[in-house]
């Protein structure tokens, strides 16, 4: 039996002040959720603010990237150490903006998701097929390539401490949700990959979906079978919104 987990990703949106407002309302809400996990990622200048509000609150604190190296000179970068040290629990990898936009590798994203594990972050593992690899069939051969590059470098294992969220590009940030059955198909074909290498982890990981969750879509795609929770994107950033995500859920 997997709990359900529901990730918000915040993503670079907000000032000080509403996303201190913004945790505050989604904090006080919870008491009434019944959901059995619950994660926000807040851009990374107000981790500590977030870490501090949400004290005494079941709601965990994530990042939404991690830098793959140690420490050092490396401008701009953000290690999955200092992320430890201001209390983060989860870390988002592989997002499709960050493959997309910024150009990560499969190969980046299996070195940031070992980073991750190394300092004790549970890896999100984003991964998605664009509209056009939808159109010409290669869903499957796009997540088997996305997954297998960080199986390779860190071991089915790996998964025991990570959750994955299967993100169709085409449904992010889109209005254009996956139907429950789309997303149900992909997440099963996940769970069938991992469960020829390991059915033990392919059982207990849990798989996110995400693209365009509301609070009026949410409960339909959650009772699938293989989706657990969800990653949300937009609709993180309202607070009721999220509570009744959170609440579909549960
Ligand atoms: C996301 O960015 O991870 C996401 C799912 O965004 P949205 O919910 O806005 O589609």
């Amino acid at each position: 039996m997997r709990n359900s987990l529901v990730a918000g990703n915040w993503k670079m949106n907000g000032t000080r002040a509403a996303v201190a407002e913004l945790v505050r309302t989604v904090a006080a809400g919870m008491a009434n959720v019944r959901a059995a996990e619950v994660v926000v990622c807040p851009p990374y200048p107000y981790l500590g603010d977030v870490g501090r509000a949400l004290e005494g609150s079941a709601i965990k604190l994530g990042a939404q990237d991690v830098a793959k190296e140690e420490a050092g000179a490396y401008t701009g970068e953000v290690s999955a150490h200092m992320l430890a040290d201001c209390g983060c629990r989860y870390v988002i990898v592989g997002h499709s903006e960050r493959r997309n936009l910024y150009g990560e590798s499969d190969a980046l994203v299996a070195q940031k998701f070992a980073a991750a594990r190394k300092h004790g972050l549970s890896p999100i593992l984003c991964v998605g097929e664009l509209l056009e690899e939808r159109e010409a069939g290669h869903t499957e051969s796009v997540v088997v390539r996305q997954l297998k590059a960080v199986v390779e470098l860190n071991g089915i294992a790996a998964f025991k401490n990570a959750v994955i969220a299967y993100e169709p590009v085409w449904a992010i940030g889109t209005g254009k949700t996956a139907t429950p059955e789309q997303a149900q198909e992909v997440h099963a074909f996940i769970r069938a990959v991992l469960r020829e290498l390991d059915g033990a982890v392919a059982a207990g990981v849990q798989i996110l979906y995400g693209g365009s969750v509301k609070a009026g879509n949410a409960k339909q795609l959650f009772s699938q079978t293989d989706i657990d929770g969800g990653l949300i994107g937009g609709a993180s950033l309202d607070a009721q919104e999220f509570l009744r995500i959170c609440e579909a859920a549960g």
